[in-house]
């Protein structure tokens, strides 16, 4: 660096007591400074945009760099008494030197050359990449991206063509994140089409789910389906333009739902699809959540394609009642207490639905110090009062608290649902998604469930332990007095 350094014990400016120094640029206390000027010494941060001012000079009317202040108006190094020529060295332009009087960009190019340029397999098409990356707006941002060894590495085997500049070149590429950043790139500069993200995502998804099939007879028919049917089709729709994030939504649920009875089918009565009766099939569907009949896409897809053609499954009727009945409560409380339709975060989390009637944003963001013990067992800490939890559901959540510190690996945010990719707590709507595929109907289950509750407890305490305002509280507790079609006419 060229930059003036304040030489030392040579301080101007207000040095203070505890060491440090005031700005006379900012006004603010800073560790030490970062430059001195004519105008006094300065801090980094004013260093910083000082150096990428750029515009009329207030003083000589010249447009180039305006690093300088003088009453209240940017001017340039010359105007301004700065006596450090900001000129790169090697493309002649005012900026911040990245190193050695160089400007970012030239050091760039310097860096980028040898690792890209060098005997590369694609010359045309690496020169246009190095060419595209030293354009960018902010060059340091590419200096950041490439300090990463798995870039460099990237770079070096795209350079040899040992990658291919390809969509699936890139995907072979183990470092996501940083892959992604070189994709966006091509892409922007048309260096590869536009690509589908979510088709991407399913592509990879079917790949790992067939992979862990270890029966045969369960992974080909499922393979089948999932690529002849699902694949094909959101790729019909991405070659189209439309959005494929819902369609991939809905396929992934296709596809779960087939594997989980054919694996069923295979276990139980050692048929296969092309073997499966009707019989199997309902049993299967009348034993489970309503999310089972969406094996319905398998067997219309297994009739059209004569690996099946005994099995035939109604539409179900497709309007969802909002009506959530009690029995229907117990029912869900019961499944997911001690049934495996899902895994455990999910399971507690319905629960908490179904016994405290607690919105999903809340129960998401649960901590685990809301959980706590006392002499009378476990208690959740929902509203101002700690509300009693019982057992067999105590036994849940104590493993829930234990089985996610066993899991985690770094730095513990103490979430109740901690997600391990993001650091934070589940996304609400990650759980509700997961709930409503069961089958549960949330709205309605969390209106019922507050209503068992307001007969069971007074509402002023259900108010407090739950976290409920009293008049919320009264007013279920109102509802829950009238016959259930009254109540119906009530909601919107
Ligand atoms: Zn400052
Ligand atoms: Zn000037
Ligand atoms: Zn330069």
């Amino acid at each position: 660096m060229t930059i003036e350094i304040r030489p030392r014990n040579t301080r101007r400016g207000r040095p203070r007591a505890g060491g440090g120094f005031t700005c006379d640029r900012c006004g603010r206390d800073a560790g030490k400074p970062r430059v001195r000027w004519p105008e006094g010494n300065i801090c980094g941060t004013c260093f910083h945009t000082a150096v990428r001012t750029y515009g009329y000079c207030g003083g000589c009317g010249f447009e180039r760099m305006l690093p300088g202040l003088i009453d209240e108006k940017t001017v340039c190094v010359d105007c301004a008494g700065i006596t450090t020529d900001f000129h790169c060295t090697s493309c002649g332009i005012e900026a911040e030197h990245y190193r050695r009087g160089i400007c970012a960009r030239c050091a760039l190019r310097d860096d980028l050359t040898p690792m890209m340029l060098d005997n590369p397999a694609d010359p045309a098409a690496m020169q246009t990449l190095v060419n595209i990356f030293c354009a960018v707006d902010r060059p340091e941002s590419i200096h950041t991206w490439k300090r990463s060894t798995s870039v460099q590495d990237l770079l070096h085997r795209l350079a040899s063509g040992e990658i291919p500049m390809t969509h699936e070149g890139l995907d072979r590429v183990d470092d996501d994140r940083r892959t992604a950043h070189l994709r966006s790139v091509l892409e922007h500069h048309q260096l590869l089409p536009p690509r589908d993200r979510y088709l991407a995502l399913f592509e990879e998804w079917i790949a790992n789910k067939i992979a862990v099939i270890g029966q045969p007879a369960v992974r080909r028919p499922a393979e089948q389906f999932a690529t002849w049917h699902h694949l094909k089709r959101v790729r019909v729709i991405a070659a189209e333009g439309k959005p494929t994030r819902g369609p991939v939504h809905a396929s992934k649920q296709d596809i779960t739902e087939t594997i989980k009875f054919l694996t069923w089918l295979h276990d139980t009565h050692n048929r296969t699809a092309a073997t499966c009766l009707q019989l199997d099939v309902d049993e299967w569907l009348a034993a489970g959540p309503t999310t089972r009949h969406l094996v319905r896409t398998f067997f219309v897809w297994a009739k059209a394609t004569r690996i099946n053609r005994n099995v035939t499954i109604a539409h179900r009727s497709p309007a969802p009642t909002v009506t959530f009945t009690q029995d229907e409560r117990l029912r869900w409380i019961r499944e997911l207490l001690t049934g495996s339709s899902e895994a455990l975060p999910y399971r507690v989390a319905g629960i908490l639905l179904l016994l405290y009637a607690q919105p999903m944003v809340k129960i998401a963001a649960l901590r685990t110090e809301q959980v706590s013990t006392d002499t009378d067992g476990l208690r959740i800490a929902l509203g101002t009062q700690p509300a009693p939890v019982p057992e067999p559901f105590a036994a849940l959540l104590r493993l829930q608290v234990a089985s996610r510190a066993t899991r985690l690996t770094g730095a513990d945010a103490g979430w109740l649902f901690p997600s391990f990719r993001t650091g934070r707590h589940l996304h609400p709507n990650t759980l509700m998604d997961r709930l409503r595929a069961l089958g549960i109907n949330l709205r309605g289950a969390r209106a019922t469930t507050l209503r068992a509750l307001v007969t069971q407890v007074p509402p002023p305490l259900a108010a407090e332990m739950l976290g409920y305002s009293y008049s919320v509280a009264h007013r279920h507790a109102e509802l829950a007095a009238q016959p259930w079609a009254q109540y119906s006419t009530h909601r919107k």
